[in-house]
């Protein structure tokens, strides 16, 4: 099934893909579809915002991730915000810099990955499948590896890879897939999508 995917960030195009085979992802811009104001306060109004966006402007079948980094000692921050969490058109080193400032002077820095992924057929579709993940780390003190994306250097993730310790950016896209917060929402929105068949 041929599916618009409601994103311009090649990182969550490729991530997804990978994780749903069975969908034939396209990104929105590849149909000249401009990114929509994410107005709403919540991952899962914004992800249901995007989707409609790109149904409509479209005509087929859209998938919208909205995803972010929450950190429990900085209120919930960055949240809905972590793509422009150091302003608008902020590059994922700005937004990471923002971050270790504001932690600077915190003993707590337990954090966790969030992902609401939201399928509609078509624009007024009132049935959308609605899956979700979330992924808990700790925020590093300085950035480490060199794969993925956004807040993925300074993500340390629980257990260890090799006997060492490792950031979400020191993972394979594999690696990452099976226990991040968008492999986790994309194994459940797949399982949605097979019992619905
Ligand atoms: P969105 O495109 O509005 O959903 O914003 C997502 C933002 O959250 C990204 O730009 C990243 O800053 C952050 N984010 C979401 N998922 C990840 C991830 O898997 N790794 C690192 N950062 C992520």
């Amino acid at each position: 099934m041929q599916v618009v995917l409601a994103s311009g960030n090649t990182h969550k195009v490729s991530e997804l893909q990978a994780l749903l085979p069975s969908l034939s992802l396209v990104g929105q811009d590849e149909f000249g579809i401009e990114p929509v104001p994410e107005t709403g306060t919540t991952f899962i109004e914004n992800a249901l915002i995007k989707a409609r966006h790109a149904a409509l402007q479209s005509g087929l079948p859209a998938l919208a991730d909205d995803s972010g980094l929450v950190v429990p000692a900085l209120g919930g921050a960055p949240g809905i915000y972590s793509a422009r969490y150091a302003g608008v058109g902020a590059s994922d080193s700005d937004n990471n810099r923002k971050l270790l400032a504001a932690l600077a002077d915190s003993t707590r820095r337990d954090a966790f990955f969030y992902c609401y992924l939201v399928l509609l057929n078509h624009a007024d579709d009132p049935t959308p499948v609605i899956a979700t993940g979330c992924w808990h780390g700790e925020i590093a003190h300085t950035p480490s590896g060199n794969q993925g994306f956004g807040y993925d250097p300074l993500f340390i993730v629980r257990g260890t890879v090799s006997g060492h310790p490792s950031t979400a950016a020191q993972l394979s896209q594999d690696e990452k897939g099976m226990q991040s917060h968008r492999g986790l929402a994309a194994r459940q929105l797949h399982d949605l999508l097979s019992t619905d068949a």
